[in-house]
C-alpha cells in the first residue's frame, strides 16, 4: 500500500499528525470519507439538501478597502465587495504587530478591481452579507475552485496542526492519484441489479461531488457496501454458531414441567405454548439455542423462560436468568417462589448487593451445583461467578445488555443455550439486521381477561384528582418522575421533592416512595407493602419500568412525560392493566422539547408494543431502542438504521440470494467479497476463517 508520504504536499511530519487520525496509507485517505459536507456554492446554485450544511458565501469585485486599528491590540482589514445583490463586506480579524505588518499577505491578494470569493461566519445571522472571514480565494484560481469554494465541500475530523484546508489539498490529491484504482469487489451482477454508482467513481464524488445529485449516488453505493457486508457476517456467524455440537441431550421427563404446569392456576395461551415448543425444539437440537423471544408487556414471557429453565433442571442443567435492575430481579425470584413451590427446584438471588458472606455461598453453591437457577442483575457476569454445569442462559428485557454482555454470560458455560427476551418488538428488517444470528419467537397474544390501558394527555390537577378517585375506590396509582433529585438546571419535577407534597395532598392515604439509590432492604420493603395493597400510592422514579406486577393498580401517572422514550413510557404503562378492573395511563407534559409530542401522541393513539416500537424507531433512530447504541455493538460509517431502512432490505434481500448461490462464497465472482469480509470481520467477530 502506498504510504501516504509520498503524496504531494505531504511529508514526513504531516504524515506523522495523519497517523493520530489513523491515516497511513493513500487507500486510508481515501476511504476517510467526510464526516459532513458544506455547500459553498453561490446560494442561487444550491438544490435544497437534508445533508449539506449551507455555508455563507461571498462572490463579487472588491470595491473597497479599510484598514481598521479597533485598539491598540487588535487590527481589522476591511473588504467592501460589489456582488450580483447588493454590497458584500468581510472582515479579517489579527492581532498588531508592531514588527511587522500583518496584512501584508492581505494587501496583496485583495487589491481593488479584483474578483474574489470569500466564505466565513456570518457577524450577524440576520446579515449573510456581512461575514467575519475564514478563507478567501481569488476567482482566478482554478485550483481554489476545484477543492475550496464554489462548490460542495468535504468536512473531516481533523487534529491539531492539520488544518481544513490543507486534508482537503490532501484528499484531492489522493483522488487524484488513486480513486481510479480502488476496484470493486462487487460481483457485477449486484452493482447493476442494485444500480449502484461505480466505485471509483463514488469514491471522487464522496470527498468532491458536483452536484447533490452525485453525493447521494455515492452515499447509497458505500452504504449498500456496509449493510450487505455487515448482512453475510451475521449469516456466517449464525452458521458457525449453529456448526458446534453442544454435547449434551435433553429429554423432556416433566418431573418438574408437569406439576409447574398445574402450580400455575391459570393456563398457557396458545402464544405462549408456541414460543415454549419453539424453545425446546431448539433446546433438543444438537447444536446451541439463540433465539429471541418477543412479547409486549405483560405478554408472560416468564413463564416461557421458567419452562426453558425447567426442562435444564430436569436434565440436571444449571440456568441463569439475568435482569437489567435489582426490582426487577428481586419480582422474579418472588415470582419463581410462587410457581416452584414444592418442586424441589433449588434458586437463589444474586445481586450487587448482597453481604459479602451471602454472595460468597451462593457462588460456592454454585461451583457446586448446589443451585438450579441463578437469578440476578449484572453481577452475575462479574467473573468470579462460576457454575459447575451451565447450560441455559436467559438474559431479561435484552436491550439492556449489550452484545458483549451476553457472550460473557453464555461462556459461563460450556456451549450454553441462550434466550434473550424483549418486550420492545424490533422490526423484521431490523432484526435480521441486527441480531441476525438468533431465531425468532413472538409472543402476540395477551392472557385473556386483559383490558387495553385508556391513555391521555392531562394536567397534574385531572391526573392527580383520577388518583384520589382510584384510591377512594381501593385501587393503587403510580406516579412517576423522571429524576430523583431537584437541578437546577432543567424542568423536571423530582421524586424526592414531589413525594413530600404528595404525602400532603393525600393525607390520610399512604404514599410510599421508591427510586435507584434507596438501599436494597427498604426497596424491597416498600415493594412488599404495595404488593400486598398497604400503601395507596406510589412515588416513584423509571425504576419501577420493568417487572412490578400489582393487579390492584389502575393508574399511572407520568409527570414531564415528555422527558421519556417510547419504549420506557409503554413499559411504564405495562404497570397498570394487570388485573380485572379498568386502568388508565395519563400523561402529564411539562413542555414540548424536540419530537417528544410525536411520542405522547402516539401514546395515546396505541397500546400496541408491535406499533409503537415501528414509530419509536421512525422518532428517534433504531440504535438507541435497541441499546446497541449504549453498547457500542455497532460501527457504521454511513449507515443510519432507520433512514436507511430501503437499503437494508435490499442488502439483506441479496445476502439471501448469494448465499442461497453460493454458501462459501467459493465461486470466482465472490472472490472480492470474500476477502473484504475476512478484512473486516474475521477477527472482530471471531468468525470462522474466511480466507
Ligand atoms: P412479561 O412478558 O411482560 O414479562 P410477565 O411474564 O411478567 O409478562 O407476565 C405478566 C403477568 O401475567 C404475570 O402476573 C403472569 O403471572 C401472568 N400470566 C402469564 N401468563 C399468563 C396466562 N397464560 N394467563 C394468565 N396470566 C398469565
Ligand atoms: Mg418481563
Amino acid at each position: 500500500m502506498t504510504s501516504i508520504q509520498f503524496l504531494k504536499g505531504v511529508g514526513p511530519k504531516k504524515a506523522e499528525l495523519f497517523g493520530h487520525l489513523g491515516i497511513e496509507s493513500l487507500d486510508d485517505l481515501l476511504f476517510n470519507f467526510p464526516r459532513a459536507w458544506e455547500d459553498r456554492r453561490l446560494p442561487a446554485r444550491r438544490e435544497p439538501s437534508p445533508i449539506l450544511i449551507p455555508a455563507p458565501v461571498i462572490r463579487g469585485k472588491i470595491k473597497a478597502i479599510r484598514d481598521l486599528y479597533t485598539s491598540s491590540r487588535l487590527r481589522i482589514f476591511k473588504v467592501i465587495v460589489e456582488t450580483p445583490t447588493g454590497e458584500a463586506e468581510a472582515s479579517f480579524f489579527k492581532r498588531h504587530n508592531t514588527r511587522f505588518d500583518v496584512f501584508a499577505p492581505l494587501r496583496k491578494d485583495l487589491k481593488e478591481g479584483r474578483t474574489i470569493w470569500i466564505t466565513g461566519t456570518p457577524e450577524d445571522p440576520l446579515f449573510l452579507s456581512r461575514l467575519r472571514a475564514d478563507e478567501y480565494y481569488p476567482d482566478d484560481d482554478l485550483r481554489a475552485l476545484k477543492m475550496h469554494i464554489g462548490r460542495i465541500v468535504p468536512v473531516y475530523p481533523l487534529t491539531e496542526g492539520l488544518t481544513a484546508k490543507f486534508m482537503r489539498e490532501a484528499v484531492y490529491e489522493a483522488v487524484q492519484a488513486g480513486a481510479e484504482d480502488v476496484g470493486d469487489y462487487l460481483p457485477p451482477s449486484l452493482v447493476l441489479k442494485r444500480g449502484l454508482a461505480a466505485r471509483d467513481l463514488a469514491a471522487r464524488a464522496m470527498h468532491f461531488p458536483e452536484n447533490n445529485f452525485e453525493l447521494n449516488a455515492a452515499r447509497r453505493r458505500f452504504i449498500y457496501e456496509e449493510l450487505l457486508l455487515m448482512a453475510l457476517a451475521w449469516a456466517i456467524k449464525k452458521r458457525q454458531t449453529r456448526s458446534v455440537k453442544k454435547g449434551f441431550n435433553y429429554e423432556i421427563k416433566k418431573t418438574l414441567l408437569t406439576p409447574f404446569r398445574e402450580n400455575l392456576g391459570f393456563h398457557l395461551t396458545g402464544a405462549q405454548a408456541h414460543a415454549i415448543n419453539e424453545i425446546f425444539t431448539d433446546m433438543q437440537a444438537p447444536t446451541p439455542m439463540g433465539r429471541l423471544l418477543e412479547g409486549d408487556v405483560g405478554s408472560g414471557k416468564t413463564v416461557v423462560a421458567l419452562s426453558a429453565m425447567l426442562l435444564a433442571a430436569e436434565n440436571g442443567g444449571q440456568s441463569v436468568f439475568a435482569a437489567p435492575t435489582e426490582i426487577l430481579a428481586e419480582q422474579h425470584l418472588l415470582t419463581f417462589e410462587k410457581f416452584l413451590k414444592g418442586l424441589g427446584v433449588r434458586f437463589a438471588l444474586l445481586t450487587g448487593r448482597l453481604k459479602a458472606s451471602e454472595k460468597k455461598k451462593i457462588i460456592a453453591d454454585l461451583a457446586e451445583g448446589k443451585i438450579d437457577i441463578l437469578i440476578g442483575t449484572h453481577a452475575v457476569i462479574s467473573e468470579g461467578v462460576k457454575f459447575k454445569n451451565l447450560r441455559l442462559v436467559v438474559v431479561d428485557e435484552q436491550h439492556r445488555f449489550g452484545v458483549r454482555q451476553r457472550a460473557a454470560l453464555r461462556a459461563k458455560g460450556d456451549k450454553a443455550d441462550m434466550l434473550i427476551m424483549t418486550a420492545t418488538p424490533i422490526p423484521r428488517t431490523l432484526f435480521l439486521a441486527l441480531y441476525g444470528d438468533l431465531d425468532l419467537s413472538v409472543i402476540k397474544e395477551m392472557p385473556p381477561g386483559r383490558k387495553p390501558v385508556k391513555t391521555t394527555e392531562a394536567t397534574e390537577d385531572v391526573a392527580f384528582m383520577a388518583a384520589k378517585d382510584e384510591v377512594v375506590k381501593g385501587r393503587q396509582v403510580y406516579i412517576v418522575y423522571p429524576v430523583i433529585e431537584e437541578t437546577l438546571a432543567a424542568d423536571m419535577k423530582s421524586v424526592k421533592a414531589e413525594f413530600e407534597r404528595i404525602k400532603v395532598l393525600f393525607r390520610g392515604r399512604r404514599v410510599d416512595m421508591m427510586h435507584g439509590r434507596m438501599p436494597s432492604e427498604l426497596k424491597k420493603q416498600v415493594m412488599e407493602d404495595f404488593a400486598a395493597g398497604r400503601t395507596d400510592v406510589l412515588v416513584a422514579t423509571q425504576v419501577i419500568e420493568v417487572g412490578i406486577d400489582v393487579a390492584n393498580a389502575t393508574l399511572m401517572v407520568i409527570n414531564n412525560a415528555e422527558r421519556f422514550g417510547l419504549a420506557s413510557l409503554h413499559q411504564l404503562r405495562g404497570r397498570v392493566g394487570r388485573g380485572k378492573w379498568d386502568s388508565r395511563c395519563m400523561l402529564v407534559a411539562h413542555a414540548r422539547a424536540g419530537d417528544s409530542a410525536d411520542r405522547l401522541r402516539a401514546m395515546v393513539q396505541s397500546s400496541n408494543g408491535f406499533e409503537l416500537s415501528e414509530r419509536d424507531i421512525y422518532i428517534r433512530g433504531a440504535g438507541e431502542i435497541l441499546g446497541v447504541r449504549q453498547h457500542g455493538d455497532m460501527d457504521f460509517k454511513l449507515a443510519d438504521m432507520s433512514r436507511d431502512a430501503d437499503v437494508l432490505n435490499q442488502a439483506i434481500e441479496d445476502r439471501e440470494e448469494l448465499l442461497a448461490a453460493d454458501p462459501e462464497l467459493g465461486k470466482k465472482e465472490n472472490a472480492g467479497l470474500r476477502r473484504k469480509l475476512q478484512d473486516l470481520y474475521a477477527a472482530r467477530w471471531n468468525l470462522i476463517d474466511l480466507s
